[in-house]
C-alpha cells in the first residue's frame, strides 16, 4: 500500500513532457501550455504617460496662486511638444507626457481660466505619471515556459506586440468506462443497470485541462473486450484513462489486460475514496486506471491523473494550491487511510472560511461533489475538533 504522496511522486516521475510544439494566435491560446519563455522587445508603457485627465506641469512652478499658460492639448494617441516656461498642457489619461513636464495635476485640482489654468495643488515630481518601462523593460521575460496560458497572460503577450505563441501540441487522452451494468443516457434503464456517469465526468475533466478527449464509450467486463478497447485506445492516444474494473474481483479485468499488453507499475493507495489505482504503459501510451465509484473517479483524477497529465502537457507547476480552513465539524474516528471529504466553505462568525461536510461521504454519492467547494484532507490517524484548522483543496485548483 502506497501513501497518496508516494503515489503522486511515482506517477510524476513517469510523466514525460511532450516535446512537439506549434504556434497559435494569442487570442486562441487559452489553456495552452507555453513551450518557450517569451521576452519583450519593448518597454511597456513605451513612453511616460499620464495616469489622469488633467494638466501636465512642472511641479516646481505650481506654487500657490500660480496661473500657467495652457499651450497645448494632448489626447491619448497624440504626442505633444516641449513645455514652455510657466506653461501647462491639457492632457488626458494615456497621453504621452510632453518633454519638460514632470507631473500631472488631476483636473479636479485645477480651474481653467481662459487660456490659463490655476493649479490648487502642488504635485510632487512624478505625480500621476506612468513611467516608460514601469511594467516591462526591453529584454524582460514576461511569460515563463511551462505555464498554462490564461486571460491575463494572453493580454500581457499582446501588450508587448506578440501575435502568436509557441505552445505544446494538445495531449491526446482516450477514455473508456468498464462495467456490464452501464448504459448510456438516452436509453431506458433495464433491471440492474445504471447510467454511465464517469464517461461524462471524464469528458469534463479531460477537456477542462485542454486535452483532446477521445471517447471510447463503455466496455463490458470481459478480458477480451477490455484487451480490445485498451489496444485501440493506446494506438490513438498519448494517455489512456479508464474507470472501474481495477479491484481484484472476478469481474475486474483492467489490470490483467494492461499486464498482458504492456506493464503495470502500481496498485493500491491508502486513501478514501479510491483505494485501487493502476498505472501502466501500453506501447507508447501511458495508462491510468481509476476506480469506478463516481466520486472515486473524480477525486483520484483530481489528485493524481491531473498532475500527471499536466506534466505530460509540459506544465511546470502541476500541484494545486491548498489552504487551511476552520473545521465546522468533528472528526472523531482516526482512519487508516487518508480521507478526502467533500466540503463546502462558508464564512464563519469572524469572517474566516469554515468547512462543512456533506452529510453522505460515500464514494458513490456524486451529489456530494457537486454540492462541495472542495476536499477537506484528513491525514491517516488525524482527529479533528470543531474550530481547529484543516487542510483544504479547492475544487477550483483541481477540477480544471
Ligand atoms: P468498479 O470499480 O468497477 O468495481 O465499480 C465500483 C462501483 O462504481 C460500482 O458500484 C459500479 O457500478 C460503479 N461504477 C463503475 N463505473 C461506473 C460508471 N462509469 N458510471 C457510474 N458508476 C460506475
Ligand atoms: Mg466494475
Amino acid at each position: 500500500m502506497l501513501t497518496a504522496d508516494q503515489l503522486l511522486e511515482e506517477l510524476l516521475r513517469r510523466a514525460r513532457a511532450l516535446t512537439q510544439t506549434e504556434a497559435v494566435p494569442v487570442e486562441l491560446a487559452l489553456g495552452r501550455v507555453l513551450a518557450q519563455p517569451q521576452v519583450s522587445a519593448i518597454s511597456v508603457p513605451p513612453l511616460d504617460n499620464s495616469a489622469m485627465d488633467g494638466y501636465a506641469v512642472r511641479a516646481a512652478e505650481c506654487v500657490p496662486g500660480a496661473r500657467l499658460v495652457v499651450s497645448q492639448r494632448i489626447a491619448a494617441g497624440q504626442v505633444g511638444e516641449a513645455l514652455a516656461t510657466a506653461g501647462a498642457a491639457r492632457i488626458f489619461t494615456g497621453a504621452p507626457v510632453p518633454p519638460g513636464a514632470d507631473a500631472v495635476v488631476m483636473q479636479e485640482h485645477c480651474s481653467a481660466d481662459g487660456d490659463k489654468v490655476q493649479v490648487h495643488h502642488q504635485p510632487k515630481p512624478g505625480e500621476n505619471i506612468r513611467r516608460a518601462g514601469e511594467d516591462i523593460r526591453p529584454g524582460a521575460t514576461i511569460l515563463p515556459a511551462g505555464m498554462r496560458l490564461g486571460a491575463a497572460a494572453m493580454g500581457l503577450a499582446a501588450s508587448v506586440g506578440l501575435t502568436a505563441l509557441p505552445v505544446y501540441r494538445r495531449l491526446k487522452v482516450a477514455s473508456f468506462s468498464t462495467g456490464n451494468e452501464l448504459v448510456q443516457p438516452g436509453t431506458a434503464l433495464g433491471a440492474g443497470q445504471i447510467y454511465n456517469s464517469n464517461r461524462y465526468t471524464l469528458a469534463g475533466l479531460v477537456q477542462g485541462l485542454g486535452c483532446e478527449w477521445l471517447d471510447l464509450g463503455s466496455v463490458p467486463d470481459t478480458l477480451a473486450a477490455t484487451l480490445a478497447a485498451l489496444q485501440h485506445a493506446a494506438a490513438l492516444a498519448d494517455v489512456v484513462i479508464t474507470s472501474g474494473g481495477v479491484s481484484v474481483g472476478e469481474e475486474d479485468h483492467v489490470k490483467a489486460a494492461v499486464e498482458q499488453l504492456g506493464k503495470i507499475d502500481m496498485w493500491k493507495v491508502a486513501m478514501k475514496p479510491g483505494k485501487p489505482l493502476v498505472y501502466g504503459r501500453v506501447g507508447e501510451a501511458d495508462f491510468i486506471g481509476l476506480p469506478g465509484n463516481p466520486v472515486s473517479t473524480l477525486v483520484t483524477f483530481a489528485l493524481f491523473a491531473r498532475p500527471f497529465l499536466l506534466k505530460r502537457m509540459g506544465v511546470v507547476d502541476v500541484l494545486p494550491k491548498t489552504c487551511r480552513v476552520k473545521a465546522a465539524f468533528d472528526w472523531e474516528k482516526p482512519g487508516e487511510r487518508r480521507e478526502f471529504l467533500r466540503a463546502r466553505l462558508q464564512a464563519g462568525q469572524g469572517g474566516e472560511l469554515e468547512a462543512q461536510l456533506f452529510h453522505n461521504q460515500s464514494s458513490g454519492v456524486l451529489t456530494s461533489a457537486v454540492w462541495a467547494d472542495g476536499l477537506v484532507d484528513i491525514d491517516i490517524g488525524q482527529m479533528v475538533t470543531r474550530g481547529q484548522t484543516v487542510r483544504f483543496i479547492p475544487f477550483s485548483e483541481v477540477l480544471g
